[in-house]
């Protein structure tokens, strides 16, 4: 027998704070349509992570997982640094107040170069020899010093997870091959400070094992080189790319991480710092997309709900061809003379309000109850929700963006 794949039922503080805010919402009339960012949610993650790295690791945001103002706010005073991959990247790091900045992107123009410079960058993870001479070139225009870590392809990396980016032929990072070459080039350009190496490898990891073994590997990878070129190595980045289970089953275990990331740090050189730039895991949990069903049918045989929202709000599934959980929120407001539709104890599809079959979340979830002005609300929706999506596909409206303030600051009811 097929296993049925049931609409979640959340329960918790976080889940009722993210209801509250969308009742609230539905009482303003238009369709609800809007992500919620719960920033108590992110705050534990965040003091999760940290407590299970050592202090010889340092914390940084990839702040393409989420852009959204109150989001970098939050992280701003909670985290080492950010790692930025765009102008725009730059100046709303720049706005948080946050000073140490990690620069990274397979094509960096000199703007973004020169701006990172300007605001006085921590590191620019470089990807190419043209890169390096052009970063080293605006250095000495400006009259300041390049900070250097040089983003390795390396020939092997056996490291599980959605996305993979190094190991393999991709646009990122120097061939393992150049290393000699852009050390010795390092050396050669005046403005530049070869720093040390960064080694983002792969997207949504869900083992822990696997992924304490990545570092181990590249710890020992980054002191041998170093050895070998005599380079006075001070930092190591490993990158990302520890995911969560969108679909169920086990998440990424910390505390087997934590307990298994000692090796690495016994083998990290005396005064070499390893830097972490977690983007998903940091703030996939405290972001829920929510969308009110406009329409509920059949055709051939097979169920819809149709959504106030769609892929264009939320194109992870999309992308990644998986079917999104959702719980569903029941509104009781009806606001029309005649029935309201309301499908029971059934298996559905949740489709989104755009002209393509192709705009469908998920797919073939049972769900107890089911009525028109209900709300699907997806859970796991923080990180890659938003920012991925092409909002403007259909010019429909964008989705409100609201904001759970942190426990500590909430106003009392
Ligand atoms: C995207 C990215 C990250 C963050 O990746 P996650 O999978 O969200 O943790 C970190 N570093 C670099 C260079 C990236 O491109």
């Amino acid at each position: 027998m097929p296993l049925t794949v049931r609409a979640q039922q959340p329960r918790g503080a976080a889940w009722e704070r993210v209801s509250d805010i969308l009742q609230r919402q539905v009482d303003n009339g238009e369709p609800v349509c809007a992500y919620v960012y719960d920033l108590e949610t992110l705050l534990v993650q965040v003091q999760a992570v940290r407590s299970a790295l050592t202090r010889r690791c340092e914390l940084y945001y990839a702040v393409k997982a989420n852009g959204h103002p109150a989001v970098l706010g939050a992280l701003a005073g909670q985290v080492d640094g950010f790692e930025v991959a765009s102008l725009g990247e730059i100046d709303k790091a720049v706005a948080t107040g946050m000073v140490r900045l990690a620069l990274g992107g397979p094509a960096k123009t000199d703007a973004q170069l020169a701006r990172a410079l300007q605001a006085g960058v921590d590191l620019i993870n470089v990807e190419s020899l043209h890169e390096l001479r052009r970063a080293g070139l605006i250095g000495a225009q400006l009259g300041v010093r390049v900070p250097v870590a040089l983003r390795v392809n390396r020939r092997h990396s056996a490291l599980p997870g959605q996305l993979r980016m190094a190991g393999a032929a991709t646009q990122f990072g120097l061939d393992e091959g150049l290393l000699p070459e852009a050390i010795g080039l390092c050396h050669a350009l005046p403005a530049v400070t070869l720093r040390g190496f960064h080694l983002h490898a792969v997207s949504n990891n869900l083992d822990a094992q696997a992924h304490a073994r990545f570092v181990t590997d590249s710890v020992a990878w980054c002191a041998q080189q170093a050895a070998r070129h005599r380079i006075d190595l001070d930092v190591i980045d490993v990158g990302g790319g520890i995911g969560v289970p969108y679909t169920g089953g086990d998440g990424f275990d910390l505390a087997t991480f934590s307990q298994a990331l000692k090796a690495a740090i016994n083998r990290l050189p005396d005064r070499v710092r390893l830097i972490f730039e977690l983007g998903r895991f940091l703030v996939a949990q405290a972001g829920w997309y929510a969308a009110e069903i406009i329409d509920l049918k059949r055709t051939h045989g097979r169920h819809f709900a149709i959504l106030r929202g769609g892929t264009h709000h939320f194109r992870l599934p999309a992308a990644w061809g998986y079917s999104h959980p959702f719980a569903v929120l029941p509104v009781e407001r009806w606001r029309y003379p005649f029935d309201r539709p309301e499908v029971h104890g059934l298996c559905i599809d949740v489709a989104g309000e755009l002209c393509t079959p192709r705009d469908v979340l998920a797919r073939q979830i049972w769900v107890d109850r089911l009525r028109v002005g209900d709300l699907a609300v997806f859970p796991l929706a923080g990180a890659y929700g938003w920012e991925i999506s092409h909002h403007d596909f259909l010019s429909h409206p964008h989705p409100a963006q609201l904001v759970c303030p942190p426990a500590s600051t909430a106003s009392p009811p």
